[in-house]
């Protein structure tokens, strides 16, 4: 309700660029600086704090882009720079990669994790060679048409690589958006669309200036407003913060983290290392030793993960072989 509140406010700024109100206060107090000026301040910031990425780079293609998007999705910057070096030095066009088994974009994916990706970029490559002369298209319809491509890698690749004015709607941007508009701590569970109102309504008019606003904020919730600590004594935007503001109230929910040891994630990394390594068919046993390398007990024909405690092995499409407690 307050999301929507504020979301109403956004609106009305629109209408009174020199009205003072940033964010609801509690004891509906004005914020400091008026929302033009938040894009001002986190655009500065950006400016002298970004970190130098290769796929910000002014000479990066849209598919340096957007290889970049898929694998940044569920894995750090840190991980993913030499597996996009490597990927962008081998396949520098979609049509490279085209060209190439889909088993040999898997190999490459190396160890990022979730690599039913790496086939949706091979699909992705396969598509824009097929459907638009090997040129990653730059409208966010036509991107999101693309195999593995969900609305925010549409809006996020139709921003970055092309220029054009999007909602680009992450997960740093929403723990952002939460806290200097909304004063929560954290965003809700699942993205709702009245987050994705706030998210167009704050969005600068110019294009430029969304481009460099999405990006902005998406580095505020990388560097500064982490999820766990956030460093309020450097964001440019403090004075402007509802969370701040309403003195740091605390999330409404523990978030889930995601477990590792003793997962089925934890079977399939092994496997895919094996899988990886290997120039000829796997013997099933290969596998199964792998399994058992990370302490998987035989079990009849499945695997147990010895400290069974009935809940930490979730029960998912391994569980025909390797089944948890
Ligand atoms: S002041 Fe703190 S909580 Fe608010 S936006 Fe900045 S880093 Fe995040």
């Amino acid at each position: 309700m307050a999301l929507i509140y504020y979301a109403e406010s956004i609106k009305a700024l629109a209408d009174y660029p020199t009205a003072p109100l940033v964010a609801p206060r509690p004891d509906d107090k004005p914020a400091a600086l008026p929302l033009s000026a938040v894009h001002e301040a986190l655009a500065t910031w950006f400016e002298a704090n970004a970190r130098d990425l290769p796929w910000r780079a002014a000479e990066c293609t849209p598919w340096g882009v957007l290889v970049s998007e898929i694998m940044l999705q569920q894995t750090p910057v840190v991980r993913v720079l030499p597996v996009w070096e490597e990927w962008l030095r081998r396949w520098p066009e979609p049509a490279d990669l085209a060209r190439e088994p889909a088993g040999e974009a898997v190999r490459a994916w190396g160890r990022l994790g979730y690599p039913r990706r790496a086939l949706r970029l091979h699909a992705a490559a396969v598509a824009i060679g097929a459907n638009h002369e090997g040129k990653v298209p730059g409208t966010y319809p036509e991107l999101l048409e693309l195999p593995g491509v969900g609305s925010y890698t549409a809006a996020a690749v139709a921003a970055f690589a092309f220029g054009r004015r999007e909602t680009v709607v992450d997960t740093n941007i929403r723990r952002v958006h939460a806290r200097l508009f909304s004063g929560a701590a954290l965003p809700s569970q699942s993205l709702n669309a009245a987050e994705m109102r706030l998210a167009a309504q704050t969005l600068p008019d110019d294009v430029g200036s969304s481009v460099r606003w999405n990006a902005s904020v998406m580095e505020l919730g990388a560097l500064v407003c982490t999820a766990r600590s956030p460093k309020c004594r450097e964001c440019p935007v403090s004075g402007s913060c509802a969370w701040l503001a309403a003195g740091e109230p605390p999330p409404t929910y523990t978030p889930k983290g995601q477990s590792w040891h003793g997962t089925d994630r934890q079977v399939r990394g092994a496997v895919m290392a094996v899988l990886r390594a290997a120039e000829s068919p796997v013997a099933p046993e290969l596998l199964q030793r792998a399994a058992a390398d990370l302490g998987f007990e035989p079990a009849g024909s499945e695997f147990r993960w010895p400290p069974c405690t009935g809940s930490t092995l979730p029960r998912s499409s391994w569980s025909a072989h390797w089944r948890g407690c």
